[in-house]
């Protein structure tokens, strides 16, 4: 399986990095050993020291297909979670700099906790589904899908276009403002709609 990740989709996150609003949507992969699941602490590797929790949406895909069309889309997801994208802002910030690939900022070892899935129909109103991230029981980003610049459907159309999807993919589809570091011994819980989905350490 693969993961794909859909960076800068919601505007308040663009302003808070200062990026620019991007004409089309910036694509990137984590490869599967960036998985952590089950709520497996999150061991804060050695080669960074500015690693930044995004809250994200995240899709689970259940069947194959490319050029898929965004009425269809909806047809090739069948559970929605919460995921991680974990980031070494400071790698990825040289990388930037230099106009190098996010690979590695983005794609270590557990960079990307994920939780189970929910069905869709436990969601009345796919482009309203209220999400946030607890760090240490405050509160850090809230977000809601309907501030997402690209909507599920947009992205699963325009990945599919370049990258056949298949069964077991994770798409994580961006995320809100308030991103920030994390710390040895932090808590993180991480919520949708009412239902807590994450609730792991950094060791
Ligand atoms: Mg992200």
């Amino acid at each position: 399986m693969k993961i794909l990740a859909i960076g800068r989709n919601y505007a308040d996150h663009i302003a808070e990095l200062q990026n620019e609003v991007p004409d089309e949507p910036v694509i990137f992969f984590k490869p599967d050993t960036a998985i952590l699941r089950n709520n497996e602490p999150f061991y804060y590797p050695d080669y960074t020291s500015d690693v930044h929790h995004e809250a994200e949406l995240i899709l689970r895909i259940c069947r194959e297909g490319k050029d898929i069309d965004r009425k269809f889309a909806h047809k090739y997801y069948d559970g929605i979670g919460l995921g991680i994208d974990f980031t070494a802002r400071d790698l990825q910030a040289k990388a930037k700099a230099k106009g190098l690939p996010w690979a590695l900022a983005k794609g270590f070892n557990g960079s990307a906790p994920v939780s189970e899935f929910l069905p869709l129909d436990l969601f009345p109103d796919l482009r309203n589904i209220n999400f946030r991230l607890d760090v240490n029981g405050e509160t850090r980003q809230q977000g809601n899908s309907r501030m997402m610049l690209n909507p599920f459907e947009d992205i699963i159309a325009y990945i599919s276009r370049f990258i056949t999807l298949k069964t077991g993919d994770i798409i994580f589809t961006g995320t809100p403002q308030g991103v920030g570091p994390v710390q040895l011994g932090d808590r993180l819980e991480g919520y949708v709609e009412d239902k807590k989905l994450l609730d792991f350490e950094i060791k």
